[in-house]
């Protein structure tokens, strides 16, 4: 959403360089969405897609908890003003000093999805509660998540029986469905698994608590997407069809959904040539690439909404590529981008939706060019 907010700040500060600007307007009514759609659900959001620090402070202050990755996500949470109970370390991979260090600072919610994970926790965080992170297949999700983290409901179940004995607190469950979800049943057989899991773990006199259904709200590219509220009828409706009248605490960890909407990148157009006299594509170059932020335009997964000040005239598929010397550094040409046919150097472009996985992914000196920039108004 390119907001009008937005758009007064490139035309009265007139950045140089690419940068993007993220209206802080749109993340607290974002909040505020989620909040409407699950009032029963705590809302975690999950930091690694947008740290600035005047988002956690708004975010913070709004109430909300966060979803960290690391000791430095922990901290930069904590430095905007939650506490350590407001702090989940949700990442299923850590150092075993890591999780001592998280420990000291008082986190007490962790993560994990294997057996060896739990050993690490039980010896630097003693009493800790820990959740079991199920796979999920990732269909439906542009962005999917899968393999990489969690293990399969039995195992969940072991994992889970064998931090009780260790001495932790088996908390719950957690899944994440992918990132940049668009169906919205995509909540239904996870909720499925996780109940099983609760069920499997009573038998044994195991009571767990919390079911974290993790993030995977879409932001909108160029397709429309459900709204919040359609998400939160369908997840409640698949929380009653698995736990009855016997509804668990509940978790949302939001990253994309919480701040994707929320920024615009603006950038430049370097040159626009032709590979050939023939050739019926052009190429146009960006100031800003796979490196500078747009990293998640790999495989051309996420197809972000593009303005261009010509987009009234004619428009011709392009090959869009960024400025770096990485033959990688190609963001769309498997499915060229149309764009204006008028379109020249020096144009000013907005790429919209890019408040969330951008700064992060951005590289620090490839090439010389400097990390992303951004404000945050
Ligand atoms: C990345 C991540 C999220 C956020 O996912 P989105 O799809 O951006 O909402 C939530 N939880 C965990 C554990 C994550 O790793």
């Amino acid at each position: 959403m390119t907001t009008a907010r937005i758009l007064d700040f490139i035309r009265t500060r007139r950045p140089d360089g690419p940068c993007l600007v993220v209206d802080l307007d749109v993340v607290r009514d974002n909040f505020r969405s989620f909040r409407k759609a699950l009032p029963d659900s705590s809302i975690f959001y999950a930091v690694k897609a947008n740290p600035a620090p005047e988002i956690l402070r708004l975010l913070a202050g709004l109430g909300s908890n966060f979803d960290c990755a690391s000791v430095t996500e922990i901290e930069m949470a904590m430095k905007a003003g939650a506490t350590s109970n407001r702090v989940s370390y949700g990442n299923t991979i850590k150092k075993e000093r890591d999780i001592a260090r998280a420990h000291a600072l008082g986190v007490s919610l962790f993560a994990v999805d294997s057996h060896e994970e739990v050993e690490k926790i039980a010896r630097a965080a003693p009493g800790a509660r820990v959740f079991c992170r199920v796979l999920t297949d990732g269909e439906g999700a542009e962005w999917p998540l899968s393999r990489k983290f969690g293990c399969v409901p039995q195992m969940a179940v072991d994992v889970l029986v064998y931090a009780h004995q260790l001495g932790l607190v088996s908390h719950g469950v957690s899944f994440h469905v992918g990132s940049q979800m668009t169906k919205l049943d995509a909540w239904d057989a996870a909720l499925g698994d996780a109940r099983r899991v609760f069920d499997k773990l009573a038998q044994q006199g195991i009571h767990l608590k919390m079911v974290n259904m993790g993030g995977g709200f879409p932001t909108r590219y160029l397709k429309d997407i459900p709204t919040a509220q359609a998400y939160g009828q369908a997840i409640l409706t698949a929380l009653h069809k698995h736990f009855g009248n016997n509804i668990p605490e509940t978790i949302i960890e939001p990253g994309r959904g919480m701040v994707g909407n929320a920024g615009v990148i603006k950038a430049e157009v370097i040159l626009v040539s032709r590979k050939s006299d023939e050739d019926a594509v052009r190429w146009v170059f960006l100031d800003i690439g796979k490196f500078g932020g747009l990293a998640e335009t790999m495989d051309e997964a996420i197809r972000y909404s593009i303005v261009t000040p010509r987009d009234g005239d004619a428009m011709e598929p392009c090959v869009l590529a960024g400025p770096t010397c990485d033959s990688a550094d190609v963001l769309y040409e498997k499915t060229p981008y149309p764009m204006p046919v008028s379109l020249t150097i020096g144009d000013e472009i907005l790429i919209e939706g890019t408040g969330a996985y951008t700064t992060t992914y951005s590289a620090v000196a490839f090439n010389g060019f400097e990390p992303l920039r951004s404000y945050v108004i």
